[in-house]
């Protein structure tokens, strides 16, 4: 078997359906128990395929409400071609609402391309790089701040080497409607599923749609626009808004680089963070974006954090409490 994962999805098979990823596992409260990953595919005819993700980290939740708004809502003859919805891919960080999996404390978006004989995280990744992908032409997944960031809503696609892909993605990036589209140099991509997605030729966009622990409405509306307009723009389906109100823009509004370690602002001490600018504000290098309060130490003046570029605040820090080496603001230029 090429894969440890129990399903009985037809991908081939014409229809909607509803079910679950199977993984064994083991444990003291379930002796011959599963984890179940929830998955729906909608399949009309011949078309493009695209996979839309969420929950690869369990803590951020826009994504994956709106992706539960679309499942209940679409039909298969609504499309042509075939939509992969898997709303909550590390269901155990999703239930237990963290950003690492509560059964292995692995982190999903470093665990690519997997292990089919790995821990659980290893087999979920393993399972959507070997069975998945290769049914896909476009991936979408959902980010989110999760618990400790708040972002501008905005959808995000990395720098690419491949002039043609890197082309197609920025037409699809330009095309999913968010307040704020951000070019990424990533750092280092190895793990990710955004890496492996990309490594085998995909058109691959993500998000980052608020945080800090909530389900933000903005966000939930950003990603729902996102869907229908990629939907749109692969020729899948023509989706209508539910509402008339609600964002609803047809084309990523700004856009903004993020090329280097010098964009983001990290905590040098243990604290408190106060960061008194709003999301989008202008940032001048050398100006502070907040700063490290010391209760224990009255006397002690507060520790001002300093931005090392010029651009616009894309994303802060959520909660207060600060660790040495915390990410507190993210500056886009
Ligand atoms: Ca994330």
């Amino acid at each position: 078997m090429m894969t440890k994962v129990q399903s009985d999805i037809d991908f081939e098979k014409d229809g909607q359906q509803f079910s679950f990823l199977k993984i064994p596992h083991s444990r003291n409260s379930s002796a011959w128990g599963n984890q179940l990953i929830p998955i729906v595919v909608f399949k009309n005819g011949t078309g493009p395929t695209i996979l839309l993700s969420g929950g690869v980290h369990g803590d951020e939740y826009e994504g994956p409400v709106a992706l539960s708004k679309l499942v209940r809502g679409l039909r298969p003859e609504m499309i042509q071609g075939r939509v992969i919805v898997l709303p909550a891919l590390n269901f155990p960080a999703h239930a237990a609402g963290t950003r690492l999996s509560p059964v292995d404390g692995r982190d999903l978006n470093r665990s690519f391309p997997g292990r089919r004989d790995g821990g659980i995280t290893e087999i979920i990744a393993h399972y959507v790089d070997q069975v998945v992908f290769p049914f896909c032409d476009v991936v979408l997944d959902f980010h989110s701040g999760g618990y400790s960031l708040d972002f501008l809503p905005a959808v995000v696609m990395h720098e690419l080497e491949n002039a043609g892909q890197m082309g197609a993605t920025r037409d699809a990036l330009l095309a999913f409607g968010a307040p704020c589209g951000h070019v990424l140099f990533e750092v280092d991509g190895g793990g990710t599923l955004d890496f492996a997605a990309e490594q085998s030729g995909k058109i691959f966009l993500s998000t980052e749609l608020r945080g800090g622990g909530r389900v933000d409405p903005l966000g939930v509306e950003v990603a729902e626009n996102g869907i229908r307009n990629i939907l749109r723009h692969f020729q899948i389906a023509d989706l209508q808004a539910e509402s008339e109100g609600g964002w609803n823009a047809k084309r990523t509004e700004r856009l903004f680089r993020i090329p280097s370690a010098l964009n983001f602002v990290h905590a040098g001490e243990a604290g408190l963070f106060e960061g008194d600018l709003v999301l989008g504000a202008s940032v001048a290098e050398g100006r502070s974006v907040g700063r490290t309060h010391f209760l224990g130490n009255l006397q002690r003046a507060p520790e001002e954090l300093v931005a090392k570029c010029t651009g616009t605040l894309i994303c802060k820090r959520a909660p207060g409490r600060v660790e040495p080496g915390d990410c507190v603001a993210v500056i886009g230029i």
